[in-house]
């Protein structure tokens, strides 16, 4: 027995990391290293949904093309619109959508006309067909109407010239409509980002293999894929790799020959079999390594040949905060996509959350109404970092601050929803 303290290395339990950098920090070095792909490609508007525009997209049209009727009724001149009391006008024919009357109102006349048809000349205005009297081919109207009611202006939606879509931006299904609507059939887009990925470790088996005792599935490929997926990402999936220096150095390689970015799980922590740092360190270069969170502390980021490189930790929640918070922005960055920052909210916490000072921590939370209308905010119960049905049942991540030591049940806290970025 011996009085001399043990001496410890800084580990995830300590508050206080000095090596390790603040996420907003991380994520800042990450993004100014990174670079849009260049390369475009023209491609039907149909196949366009989750692509990113290259250029900006100005309407050769004026939308809607002619000044036409809101509702189905009579169009009149607004002169011909009585001050006070009644007056009576002469329906001098039909005009229907797609089949415009060819013909200008006179003073004293009126056209009847269906919603959607283009306004004859002469006419301002629309009175709909609930507020005349009709008798034959006469009208009686009173003032109730004002000049330019019920009537859709040329260019009053879009006009001829606008940029209606700008470069940068991730098409979604109103857009695709929206080009349509202006007769564009084909778009610019960039180029699909590739990303290659695999899992490491001698304990992973993969779907349809004997589970040996202490093995686990591999699921974060699965998650993985799915993540990307969403991204619309050309995903390159290469399976698990065992624990050995060389297997793994033969598949960065490989990766980094077939992809734009390649993302790892695994083998980022300081135990003996984790070999992707010194690996990376010898095939490639590495940013960083610790970053004051919880959970995802071992991440790595760094380049391997022209790929980028993300060293994401093993345990499947981590996989998923980490790809949320540094990989999802950075591969929306390299697809070209001019983005936002996700948006946060407050809420009331009803659950009593731990918390070490010196780290932020992405907490699992399912935020809802209350009875009043409020938003609350609970944990979805143990926050393990290997705990992946937290994630499922989750609907946001309770953010506590680097500083803060814990939330009281009534606490306000930091939340951001999984609309949008999950
Ligand atoms: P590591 O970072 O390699 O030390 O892994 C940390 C923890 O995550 C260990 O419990 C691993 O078994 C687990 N883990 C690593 N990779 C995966 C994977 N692909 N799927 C599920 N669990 C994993
Ligand atoms: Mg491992």
């Amino acid at each position: 027995m011996s009085g001399k303290p043990v001496a410890k290395d800084p580990s995830c339990r300590d508050e206080f990391d000095p090596r390790s950098l603040a996420p907003d920090l991380a994520l800042e070095k990450i993004l100014a290293a990174v670079r849009p792909v260049a390369e475009t490609e023209t491609i039907p508007v149909r196949e366009a949904l989750n692509r990113i525009l290259a250029a900006d997209i100005a309407s050769g049209i004026n939308v809607p093309s002619g000044t036409n009727s809101a509702m189905d009724g009579y169009a009149v001149n607004g002169d011909d619109i009585p001050a006070s009391g009644s007056a009576e006008l002469r329906v001098m024919g039909t005009a229907w959508a797609g089949r415009p009357l060819d013909a200008a109102l006179e003073q004293g006349t009126c056209a009847r006309i269906m919603t959607g048809a283009v306004l004859p000349r002469g006419a301002d205005t629309v009175i709909i067909q609930e507020d005349v009297e009709r008798d034959g081919d006469v009208i009686r109207i009173d003032n109730a109407t004002r000049r330019g009611d019920n009537v859709r202006r040329a260019g009053e939606d879009i006009r001829q010239g606008d940029v209606i879509l700008s470069r940068g931006r991730r098409l979604i299904p109103a857009d695709i409509g929206l080009l349509a609507s202006l007769g564009i059939g084909e778009v610019e887009v960039i180029r699909r980002l590739r990303v290659a990925f695999f899992s490491t470790g001698d304990e992973l088996r993969s779907i349809g293999e004997t589970l040996d005792e202490g093995c686990v599935y591999d699921s974060n490929r699965y998650t993985l894929y799915a993540m990307l997926a969403r991204l619309n990402a050309e995903i390159i999936d290469m399976g698990v790799v065992r624990d050995q220096p060389e297997l793994i150095e033969e598949a960065f390689v490989s990766a980094a020959d077939s992809a734009d970015v390649v993302i790892t799980s695994g083998g980022v922590s300081v135990g003996e079999a984790d070999y992707v740092r010194e690996t990376l360190a010898r095939v490639g270069d590495v940013s960083f390594w610790k970053v004051a969170m919880k959970p995802g502390r071992p991440l790595s980021f760094g380049r391997v040949k022209n790929a980028a490189f993300f060293g994401l930790p093993g345990n499947p929640v981590s996989v998923m905060v980490t790809f949320y918070l540094f990989v999802q922005p950075a591969l929306r960055a390299m697809m070209g996509e001019m983005q936002t920052r996700p948006v946060t909210v407050t809420a009331t916490c009803t659950s009593k959350l731990k918390k070490r000072p010196g780290r932020v921590e992405y907490q699992r939370g399912i935020l809802e109404h209350d009875a009043d209308g409020g938003m609350v905010v609970r944990k979805t119960g143990a926050q393990g970092s290997g705990i992946l049905s937290s994630m499922s049942q989750a609907n946001c991540f309770i953010i506590l601050g680097m500083d803060n030591a814990g939330v009281a049940p009534g606490g306000t806290v930091e939340v951001m929803p999984f609309f949008g970025i999950v």
